[in-house]
């Protein structure tokens, strides 16, 4: 006879939440592989990027991959992951990145 401990959540085919993250994340990739935009990361309007006006950037995790694009005529764009908590800074342009909890609808 099983007890209900022996049983884990893998075992049930259901994800834990680590395991959903990363198939979020992975269809997040997929999207951008595709030339998709999953959470409208391209906003027409750009905040100043300065460390009191950052780029906010919505996440329904607590981390997510953030394309810059350092400058207006630039067709480079610059993939970094952002973390939950203080803003983070483009690698490249130093623009101010700062994560936001999203829900989606
Ligand atoms: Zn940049």
């Amino acid at each position: 006879m099983l007890s209900s401990s022996s049983l884990s959540s893998s075992a049930l085919g259901i994800p834990t939440d680590e395991e959903q993250a990363t198939g979020l994340e992975r269809k997040v990739m997929k999207a951008l592989e595709k030339g998709l935009d999953p959470y409208s990361m391209f906003p027409p309007k750009r905040h100043a990027g300065t460390k009191e006006d950052p780029n906010i950037v919505p996440s329904i995790t607590d981390k997510r991959i953030v394309g810059c694009i350092c400058e207006e005529d630039n067709s480079a764009v610059i993939w970094f992951w952002l973390h939950k908590g203080e803003p983070q800074r483009c690698p490249s342009c130093g623009a101010h990145y700062k994560l936001v909890p999203h829900q989606l609808p």
